[in-house]
């Protein structure tokens, strides 16, 4: 299985530029033309930029949504 979430981004002239944030999407087997982030903005495919890692602003809203690994330090 690949990833459970991707990353994206509004294409420049979408929205302004300080609204082009780093938003999280579900990955899904099949690829909607309408894509819904988890802090629930929504975007038509084509104007999403698909990235391969974060970049520029992240949306906090979908950050806190992602369900993190923890490192937590087991105590012996
Ligand atoms: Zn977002």
């Amino acid at each position: 299985m690949s990833s459970t979430y991707y990353l994206g981004r509004p294409l420049p002239g979408v929205v302004g530029e300080t609204r082009r944030m780093c938003h999280v999407f579900p990955a899904q087997t099949s690829v909607p033309t309408r894509l819904v982030a988890l802090c629930g903005v929504s975007f038509d495919r084509e104007q999403l930029e698909l990235l391969d890692g974060p970049r520029g602003m992240p949306c906090e809203p979908c950050l806190r949504s992602v369900p993190r690994p923890r490192h937590e330090v087991q105590l012996t």
